[in-house]
């Protein structure tokens, strides 16, 4: 039996079966990833300016980076993977996503419980008052400011924030509860999103992983490693899932 065919298996067993996405299961909708440079982060070093004290220093400056990844976020649409992951909880066979991303798109392609581990695009807080924003309300306005006068800054988890307490909760619960964790697109080298692969195993789980490269979890954790792009292996994951229930 091939490894697509054990991964789905383990998933049609699975009672509570969950994801974690990083940037990886969004590069085939235009979003170029962290590691693999190119685009975006060629010019702007994320943990130079993706980090709180940059935020804090130069906000105008931390805001052409945030601005281009904007108009990216905006025309970026869900591909396979985000569609296969949304069918599969809607067939009863995903029970929620824990996605590191902050680009919506599981949420565009269906996904209903999804946990945003490092916060979201679609609103803005300031840091010095606290009042927030829809990110529509603040529409053409740039950088957006509070009714205070200071700069916005967009509710994603900077380097040196916290992660937000109900998402981390959750995620820790969802984790330690899992059969199945299907873990996508992440080099799992983030702290501490990073973790939820080992709490998963410890109490259990089975892990799925999808990559187009090994992974510091490949050899450690992942029970059955699936290389390649990420749309087409979740579509082919999916095809399989469901010929095999079909045949039942
Ligand atoms: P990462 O950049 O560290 O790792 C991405 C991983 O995805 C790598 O292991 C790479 O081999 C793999 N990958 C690349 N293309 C792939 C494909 N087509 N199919 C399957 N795998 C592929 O990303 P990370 O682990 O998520 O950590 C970076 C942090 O930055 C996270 O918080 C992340 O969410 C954030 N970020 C988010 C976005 C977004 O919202 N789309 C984009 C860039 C970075
Ligand atoms: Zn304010």
């Amino acid at each position: 039996m091939d490894l697509l065919d054990q991964a789905a298996d383990i998933i049609i067993k699975g009672k509570f079966n969950i994801a974690l996405t990083g940037a990886g299961i969004s590069v085939e909708s235009g979003i170029p990833d962290f590691r693999s440079k190119g685009g975006l982060w060629t010019r702007y070093d994320p943990e130079e300016y993706a980090t709180i004290e940059a935020f804090r220093r130069y906000p105008e400056r931390v805001w052409e980076m945030i601005k281009e990844m904007d108009e990216l976020l905006e025309k970026a649409e869900p591909n396979k993977a985000h569609i296969g992951l949304a069918e599969l909880e809607r067939m009863g066979l995903l029970h929620g996503i824990i996605t590191q991303n902050v680009d919506n798109l599981h949420q565009k392609a269906g996904s209903k419980n999804v946990i945003e581990y490092h916060g979201t695009s679609r609103t803005l807080s300031c840091i010095w008052c606290g009042k927030r924003y829809k990110k529509e309300e603040k529409k053409g306005e740039y950088p957006p400011k509070c009714e205070c006068g200071k700069i916005l800054k967009p509710d994603i988890v900077f380097f040196g924030e916290p992660i937000p307490a109900d998402a981390m909760s959750r995620s820790f619960e969802m984790a330690a509860r899992a059969d199945t964790l299907l873990v996508i697109g992440t080099s799992a080298v983030v702290a501490p999103a990073n973790t939820i692969p080992s709490i998963a195993k410890r109490n259990g789980a089975k892990v799925i992983e999808i990559n187009k490269e090994r992974t510091w979890l490949t050899d450690s954790i992942t029970d059955v490693f699936l290389q390649g792009s990420a749309g087409e292996i979740v579509d082919e994951l999916v095809k399989r899932i469901k010929n095999k229930i079909r045949a039942e």
